[in-house]
């Protein structure tokens, strides 16, 4: 095939931000192809393994990245998060927009090593809102929540970083109003 190489467009931003409700109305359009992650962590009620995750144990996750498995990974809450490679490869070739829902170490690594896109950190409108969306949404207890939180400091530290004379993100767009957020998202991939 001869079309233009796609674009990989890297979301990122702390949970409960918004980010997978702004993948959900991006993966909508036909030229885009999602990511399915790897993880060790447990599955929760309406997640399907496959699809929204690959489940895997944690020796299963340890080989695949022995076998260098992963574009990325990291640990995120004591559970191990992986972005298979060959999926990007195969969506790029053929001229795909890949999406890429990753928190923030796993995208310093791709960008250490210059893998080119467009990265987007999701930010909430404070901390308290955030606290209050991952409450309402009730996917995790209240030790999880505020360990959630607690990474979430770090990770809105992390969006303004400079890496290798560069920044981490090109944009942050800030959630306060979904609709909003997804336009925004949407004007910058489709100007
Ligand atoms: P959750 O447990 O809420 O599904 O995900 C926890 C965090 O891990 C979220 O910030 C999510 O975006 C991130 N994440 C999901 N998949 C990957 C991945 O493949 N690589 C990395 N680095 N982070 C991921």
């Amino acid at each position: 095939m001869n079309g233009a190489r796609g674009k990989l467009v890297v979301i990122s931003g702390p949970s409960g931000a918004g980010k997978t409700s702004v993948c959900r109305a991006l993966k909508q359009r036909p030229e885009v192809e999602f990511s399915v992650s790897a993880t060790t962590r447990a599955m929760r009620a309406g997640e399907r393994d496959g699809i929204d995750y690959h489940f895997l144990s944690r020796d299963d996750f340890q080989r695949r990245i022995a076998e260098n498995q992963f574009l990325e990974f990291a640990t995120y809450n004591g559970n191990m998060y992986g972005t298979p490679r060959w999926p990007m490869d195969q969506a790029l070739a053929r001229g795909k927009t890949f999406l890429l829902e990753i928190e923030v170490k796993g995208t310093r690594q791709l960008r250490d090593r210059g893998i080119p896109g467009l990265y987007v950190f999701i930010a909430p409108p404070s901390i308290d809102e955030l606290r209050r969306r991952l409450t309402g949404r009730g996917s995790n207890d209240p030790v999880e929540i505020e360990q959630r939180v607690r990474i979430a400091v770090d990770e809105i530290a992390a969006s303004r970083e400079i890496v290798a004379g560069a920044p981490l993100y090109d944009v942050v767009v800030e959630n306060r109003v979904l609709d909003d957020t997804i336009r925004a998202v949407e004007q910058l991939l489709w100007p």
